[in-house]
Parts: structure tokens; C-alpha cells; sequence
């Protein structure tokens, strides 16, 4: 078995059960890209079982904090149905109002790079580092075996894999048929396609997000939305059901704002309402303000500007623009639902941006709520970095 053994000191955060091993802290040792390693302090104590990546910063993923715990096929088994388990749990409970669910949610669920979402009856799975990768095969056939599932898709095409000196894989695993597939999130019909949409094919984690925009708009009885960065429009379809009559979904990619209308229209909603307008969402915002334009309402869902704490400053001064835009296009009363999913920037930083908008808008607002990713996108308490997505509600003074 090889090992790795880390410096004086670095133990600290492994002994806290915190997944990731930079770099850094390696003394000596090492392993081939995915092997399993004992990680040691520096003398000689057992910390981890992890997966080696030889060519990353994170240069080791745990597995396990158990000395007598074997990463063998009985190993993925057990993590597997434990996560499976929590989101059945969930479901029963009425707590996913969906048949896309994710399954596995990487370090949260113990296996560290591993992301798999359900759509209706199919899989689809990104192996996002060397560990999950070695491990692969197995994964997905005791993913099937667990599920009862016959379809799995990969969509191993994150930057992040780029990162861990990891090809980028796409394609079915097992079975096969049409890549395009209908989920029904709270009660609404969302078209989708595994093999060409972001991430694993959609953004299940702002599910019980839009539902709230939905009752939020139908209680503030918010007539007209802008919904930017829309991606397939799942905020659109929530505002219209919620009863707003003019809705506009803007996004710089034009198959999304093709997906969002069939959304619309698969819905039976009016299509006639809407307006999908393929553009940057900054240039619209300042359109939009040079127009005279106001909203009763607005979704800011943008992409991560900080992947990591070291863009966060970059990244506050973008938030912050796009914020104080919106917040000057809302009418008097109005909704803003905020949103960052940016890892490198937390809750806190966060508030303090939009509080820094809202002084540059001179607009104030009352906070209703905080929002996070759905719970099918846990974190635990050991591993606060996986905590990424954070959003404010708001209702203009
Ligand atoms: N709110 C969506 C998810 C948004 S993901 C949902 O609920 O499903 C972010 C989206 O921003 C992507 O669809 C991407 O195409 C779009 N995007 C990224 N940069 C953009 C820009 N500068 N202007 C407009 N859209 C942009």
C-alpha cells in the first residue's frame, strides 16, 4: 500500500475530516493518479484513505478517516446507498417536488468528485476526479444495480477534470435513446438534454427557488418579470404560473432560450406573454435603464465569477454592478431574487455586496429570505466549502 506522508502540522484538517489534501502539505510519497493512498501525519499516524492526483493542487481526495475501512467495490456500495438513501427519505417526505433529483453530490456524500443526477429514468453521472475515475466501472454498475436504472449518461466535461489532467468524456454508459427528456419539478413540465445542456443537463439545485418565485410573485402580485441568465427558463415558467403576464428571459445562449420557449409552451402557458432576449445580461440591464424600462420583478441566477477565493475581488465588483442595475429596474415594491453560485465568495460577502448595490442604487430593500441550493445538494458540517450557492430575497422599499 503506498502512502503519503504530510508535514508537521498539516494533519490538523484531515484530523477535522476535511476532504482535500493540497499539495502543500505532502512531505514525501505519492501514488498513481487515482490510487488509493494512506495519507500519515508526519509521524507515521493514520489520518485517511484517499484517492492520489498526481497532477492537481488538491493533490489527494478521502475516501474514508477509517483505518479498517477497505475502498473496495463493497466500499462504493455502502457510500452510494447512503446518499441514495437520504434523497428517498427526502422524497418521501414530499421534501423533492421532482423526478430530477441528484443523487450524489460529491464530497458531501463522501465520494469526493462524483456527481450523479436522476432525470425520470435516466442517470447522469460526471467523474469529476482521478479517484472516481479509477473507479468508474464499478461506480456505475452498482449505481445501476441500486437504482434499478438501465440508462446511464456521462458527463465527464467539466473544467474542473481539466484540472485533475483528466480528458473530457461524454456519451451513454449504458443503454441507450433520445438524450432530450421531460422532468416534472412542482407540478411543471421542464424539457431537458443530458447530452448538450450545462452540467449534467440542468440546474436542479435552484428548484425549490423557482417554486418560491413562483409564490412570491403570485403573492406580491408581480405583473412584469425579468428573468436574467435564464438558461431553459425555469424562473419564466415559475412566473407564469405564479400569474405574471409579461415575461422576459435573457441569456447569451441562444439553444437555452430555445428550450426555455418549448418550456413555456409544454406548460400550456402563454407564450404570447414572453420575450426571449438573446443578449449579455449587463448590456440589457443598462438598456433596460436607458429605456425607462421598470419590472415588478427580477431573477439574477449568473454563472460562477469566482471559482475560487482568489477571484472574489474581481468577482464582488461584477456582482455588485449587475445588483445595483437590477435593483434601479425594480418598481417601486418590487422583487429581486439574487443569486452566487460562486465557491469562492460566501454568504456573508454576499449580503454585503448587494448592501453595497443597493447604497450605489440608493434603493433600499427588505430581506424576506435567504436561499440556498435545494437539499439534494447537501453539505456537511465538516466540509464548508462545498456550501456554494447563496441568494437573497428582496422586496424593494
Ligand atoms: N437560472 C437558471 C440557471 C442559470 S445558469 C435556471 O434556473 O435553470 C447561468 C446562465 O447564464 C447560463 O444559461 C448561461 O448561458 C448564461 N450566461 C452566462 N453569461 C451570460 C451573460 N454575460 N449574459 C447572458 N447570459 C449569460
Amino acid at each position: 500500500m503506498k502512502s503519503i506522508r504530510l508535514r508537521e502540522g498539516k494533519e490538523r484538517s484531515v484530523l477535522r475530516h476535511h476532504p482535500w489534501i493540497f499539495h502543500g502539505s505532502i512531505l514525501k510519497g505519492g501514488g498513481d493518479a487515482g490510487e488509493t493512498v494512506r495519507v500519515e501525519s508526519h509521524d507515521g499516524r493514520f489520518l485517511a484513505w484517499a484517492a492520489f492526483s498526481p497532477a492537481s493542487s488538491i493533490r489527494a481526495r478521502a475516501w474514508s478517516f477509517e483505518e479498517a475501512e477497505r475502498i473496495d467495490e463493497a466500499f462504493f456500495d455502502r457510500r452510494l446507498r447512503r446518499a441514495i438513501a437520504l434523497r428517498e427519505r427526502l422524497a418521501g417526505g414530499g421534501l423533492l417536488a421532482s423526478d430530477g433529483v441528484r443523487l450524489v453530490h460529491g464530497e458531501a456524500d463522501g465520494l469526493p468528485g462524483l456527481i450523479v443526477d436522476r432525470y425520470g429514468d435516466v442517470l447522469s453521472v460526471q467523474f469529476g476526479s482521478t479517484g472516481t475515475e479509477r473507479w468508474r466501472t464499478v461506480i456505475v454498475e452498482r449505481l445501476a444495480a441500486i437504482t434499478g436504472l438501465s440508462r446511464v449518461y456521462e458527463r465527464s466535461d467539466a473544467s474542473a477534470r481539466g484540472l485533475e489532467g483528466l480528458e473530457p468524456r461524454t456519451g451513454w454508459l449504458k443503454g441507450e435513446g433520445d438524450t432530450e427528456l421531460v422532468i416534472t419539478e412542482h407540478g411543471r413540465r421542464l424539457g431537458l438534454d443530458v447530452a448538450k445542456g450545462h452540467k449534467t443537463g440542468y440546474y436542479l439545485d435552484q428548484r425549490d427557488n423557482r417554486q418560491r418565485f413562483a409564490d412570491l410573485v403570485r403573492s406580491l402580485g408581480c405583473r412584469s418579470v425579468l428573468n436574467c441568465y435564464s438558461y431553459t427558463g425555469g424562473f419564466s415558467v415559475a412566473a407564469l404560473a405564479g400569474g405574471a403576464t409579461a415575461v422576459t428571459s435573457v441569456d447569451s445562449s441562444e439553444p437555452a432560450l430555445a428550450q426555455a420557449r418549448r418550456n413555456v409552451e409544454i406548460n400550456g402557458l402563454d407564450v404570447a406573454a414572453c420575450e426571449f432576449a438573446d443578449a449579455d445580461v449587463n448590456q440589457y440591464l443598462r438598456d433596460a435603464l436607458q429605456a425607462g424600462r421598470r419590472f415588478d420583478a427580477i431573477v439574477l441566477d449568473p454563472p460562477k465569477f469566482a471559482p475560487t477565493a482568489a477571484h472574489a475581488e474581481r468577482a464582488s465588483r461584477a456582482y455588485k454592478d449587475i445588483n445595483r442595475l437590477a435593483l434601479m429596474l425594480l418598481s417601486p415594491g418590487g422583487l429581486l431574487l439574487t443569486f452566487s453560485c460562486s465557491g469562492g465568495i460566501n454568504a456573508d460577502l454576499f449580503h454585503k455586496i448587494v448592501a453595497g448595490a443597493g447604497l450605489d442604487a440608493q434603493v433600499d430593500g427588505y430581506l424576506l429570505q435567504r436561499l440556498e441550493a435545494a437539499p439534494d445538494h447537501p453539505t456537511t458540517i465538516c466540509f464548508p466549502e462545498g456550501e456554494y450557492l447563496k441568494g437573497l430575497a428582496i422586496v424593494r422599499v
